[in-house]
């Protein structure tokens, strides 16, 4: 098949997407928003003056929805290696969460407040080599986590994006011994063909 009917056909499929028509019709910068919605409904993640971190935050679909459930209350810190457009209530800064001027950018936002909820969507740039990137997208949920332990507050959640492969029994064993209760969700708003899941990590032991 051609590049030119391989993109007509992800446009058409991107089009007739329900979550992209939802998105627009709810003003949500992407369809990543119902992701966060549908496991927030499950498990109850954000109280309503949480202090939340959202990693991978561009192009601000979990800030938005973190937003709306905030109205105004509570803090949510975003960082992310593209540019995000502002987004109200929502303390946005440009950086690489895994270098130390990225980390100090969160800390300085965070102003000493302990975080309630940790979200991590990242995703690492694909280099199509499997082993690599799996290798890049646990490691960055192992910082998430490393990120929780100096931050979370007692009782506080993670919610990580993950992938089935290398490194993943043994996130899942760590976090099981870090929080009370530990679940693996994959929302009817990730596409079947994705092999992303969220890992969904409550109850802090600290
Ligand atoms: N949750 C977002 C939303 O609702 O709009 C979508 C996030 S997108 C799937 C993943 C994001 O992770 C990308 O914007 C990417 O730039 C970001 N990312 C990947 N590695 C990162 C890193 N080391 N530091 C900060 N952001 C990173």
């Amino acid at each position: 098949m051609s590049k030119k009917s391989n993109t007509r056909q992800w446009l058409e499929k991107h089009r007739s997407d329900p979550y992209v028509r939802a998105a627009q019709k709810d003003n949500y910068r992407s369809r990543a928003a119902y992701k966060l919605e549908q496991i927030d409904a499950k498990d109850q993640l954000i109280k309503s003056d949480s202090v939340i971190v959202d990693l991978g935050s561009a192009p601000g679909g979990w800030s938005q929805y973190c937003a709306r459930r905030l109205h105004g209350k509570g803090l949510i810190v975003a960082i992310d290696l593209l540019a995000m457009k502002p987004i109200e209530n929502v303390l946005f800064t440009q950086a690489d969460f895994t270098q130390d001027a990225g980390l100090q950018a969160l800390q300085a936002a965070l102003a000493g407040r302990e975080v309630d909820l940790v979200l991590s969507d990242m995703a690492p740039n694909l280099t199509g080599v499997a082993v690599v990137d799996q290798m890049q997208a646990m490691h960055l949920a192992e910082l998430t986590l490393d990120f929780c332990t100096q931050h979370l507050k007692p009782g506080g959640h993670m919610l990580v994006k993950v992938f089935h492969g290398e490194g993943f029994d043994a996130l899942l064993a760590q976090t099981r011994k870090q929080f009370k209760r530990v679940v693996v969700r994959k929302p009817d708003a990730s596409r079947d063909h994705s092999r992303e899941q969220y890992l969904v990590c409550q109850h802090w032991r600290a």
